[in-house]
């Protein structure tokens, strides 16, 4: 009852009029499919960073990943554990903690040097995020350039896709992860996707790989 008192409490009572049910998402039209069909989408986008994760330019195997990183779907060791797996739980990256899909993509010493990279690169000042989820609400209000700003869009993906392939490298091929070559295959995942873009066709691989801070200042 005073759950009920208090929902009431700031509407004002009409004595004159009869009470009307009111369709909420249509008020004027009353229930339609479509009505209920938009009220739908727009609880969804505010619940999950869709636009963010498909974006156009990365692979779709890439786009895969990022949606999967955001629902904790990836089978990361913690996730394998929560399936019944009999596993010990320990990140291959940095060796100090358990691997979980935030800590790998997001928090992990290999993880934080990347996008201390990035940071610098964009000249960036922020806290890395609590979740993939909320790094991809944050990246589309950071301040990047406005030339290419499709491209810089992409980022986010080609960190959680480098740090993905280095991670399975280091624990399926015995690989040893090293920085140089970590950010090599990241800008090479950038060279890559702008081969579609226009503006990027006058610039070569060697000028992403070599020339990264002055091609990014040129924007
Ligand atoms: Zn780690």
């Amino acid at each position: 009852m005073r759950r009920l008192e208090g929902l009431l409490k700031d509407f004002s009572v009409l004595p004159d009029r009869s009470d009307s049910r009111t369709w909420v998402p249509d008020p004027k039209c009353g229930f339609s499919v479509r009505s209920y069909y938009r009220s739908l989408q727009a609880n969804t986008q505010e619940e999950f960073p869709a636009d963010s994760v498909w974006r156009s330019i990365p692979p779709s195997k890439v786009t895969f990943t990022m949606w999967a990183a955001c629902l904790l779907k990836l089978p990361t060791i913690d996730s394998l554990k929560r399936r019944g797996r009999v596993l010990a739980n320990r990140c291959e990256m940095c060796g100090v903690t358990e691997e979980t899909c935030n800590h790998l993509f997001l928090h992990c010493k290999v993880a934080s040097e990347l996008w201390a990279f990035v940071a610098y690169s964009f000249n960036i000042s922020w806290c890395i995020p609590q979740s993939v989820e909320q790094l991809l609400f944050m990246w589309p209000k950071v301040k990047l350039p406005a030339k290419g700003r499709k491209l810089w869009l992409t980022i986010p993906h080609a960190v959680i896709w480098t740090i993905w392939k280095t991670r399975n490298d280091v624990i399926f091929k015995g690989e040893i992860r090293q920085f140089d070559k970590i950010i090599l295959f990241f800008k090479g995942l950038i060279f890559h996707w702008s081969r579609s873009l226009d503006w990027a066709s006058r610039y070569r691989f060697e000028d992403f790989v070599f020339s990264w801070e002055s091609l990014l200042k040129s924007m």
